[in-house]
């Protein structure tokens, strides 16, 4: 079985702490290389993250990487979250840019990820591995596909030591970004990020925002079948697994699945896997 990791957001209230409990348990036999917790835009979850990944590492024994975002921090910030991941032991980052909260003015002292991942390597060397985002459809906001892979390699020349992609449905679309860093001179493991798919409007929502591109042949037929009906989610695990199978055959190193704290939609991919 290919390697994976699982991504979570921070619950903020007991009833979401519960949730994210239960789902850890059950994702917990796949035995993941690591788990992530998002932060929230803007430094929204300044407090949750820090608490959640500290919760992963002690009471469930997993490798918990932290995202860290620069949009809307000050070096300071950022250096004091650092020196508090270093102190629970933290040796994993996902360093991300982040995105401006509506109704946020302020865009911190770094502006790009690449300059990020270039304060981490000058604040704390080789202590942690760095992780950044991939976009294998081009992030939404790139002036072009080569500008935007321009800023990947830049990104990844700055010191990162491996990135999680954006999630697609289009592995072409993947294997090609891969292709094109790779021509680039840059090795480091790419590795693919998974959504399993469980609600359509929700799905259409965050595509919009994020810039990843529903087929559509999968958007008809999750259309056709209606939100949280059972045989949507059957056909979506089958239209995902097929996405990870073709990844996996075609040399994806690892997959990274953003589980949205919930077990049962990664699970299903997965059954149809093994
Ligand atoms: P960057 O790599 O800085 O790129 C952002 C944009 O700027 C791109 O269009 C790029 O082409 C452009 N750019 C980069 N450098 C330059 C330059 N020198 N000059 C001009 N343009 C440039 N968001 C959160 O808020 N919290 C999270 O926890 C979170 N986790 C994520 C995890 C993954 C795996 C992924 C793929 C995304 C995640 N995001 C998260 C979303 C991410 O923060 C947004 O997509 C954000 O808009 C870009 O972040 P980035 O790190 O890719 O930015």
């Amino acid at each position: 079985m290919t390697s994976l990791s699982f991504e979570f957001f921070p619950p903020k209230t007991d009833e979401q702490r519960s949730q994210l409990d239960r789902t850890v348990e059950k994702l917990k036999p796949l035995s993941p290389r690591f788990v992530s917790v998002t932060f929230g835009a803007g430094g929204s979850t300044l407090s949750y993250t820090p608490d959640a990944v500290q919760g992963l590492k002690q009471q469930h024994g997993l490798d918990a990487a932290p995202h860290l975002s620069c949009m809307g921090g000050t070096r300071a910030e950022i250096r004091e979250l650092l020196e508090r991941y270093r102190a629970i032991g933290c040796r994993r980052l996902v360093a991300l840019r982040g995105d401006l909260p509506s109704g946020m003015a302020r865009h911190g002292d770094l502006r790009y990820a690449s300059e990020l991942v270039e304060f981490i390597r000058a604040a704390t060397g080789d202590t942690f591995h760095i992780e950044v985002a991939a976009y294998p459809e081009t992030h939404p906001q790139a002036d072009d596909a080569l500008a935007d892979l321009r800023h990947f390699c830049t990104k990844v020349r700055a010191g990162a030591d491996s990135a999680i992609t954006q999630y697609f449905y289009n592995a072409d679309a993947y294997f090609a970004f891969v292709d094109a860093v790779r021509r680039e001179g840059i090795e480091i493991p790419i590795v693919p990020g998974i959504m399993p798919i469980s609600n359509y409007s929700q799905l259409k929502r965050f595509s919009e925002m994020c810039g990843a591109e529903i087929p559509r042949w999968i958007g008809k037929r999750l259309q056709a079948h209606g939100d949280d009906a059972a045989s949507l989610r059957e056909f979506a695990a089958d239209a995902v697994a097929g996405v990870c199978r073709r990844l996996i055959e075609g040399g994806a190193p690892e997959l990274h699945f953003y589980t949205l704290n919930l077990a049962k939609p990664t699970l299903s991919v997965l059954e149809r896997l093994s």
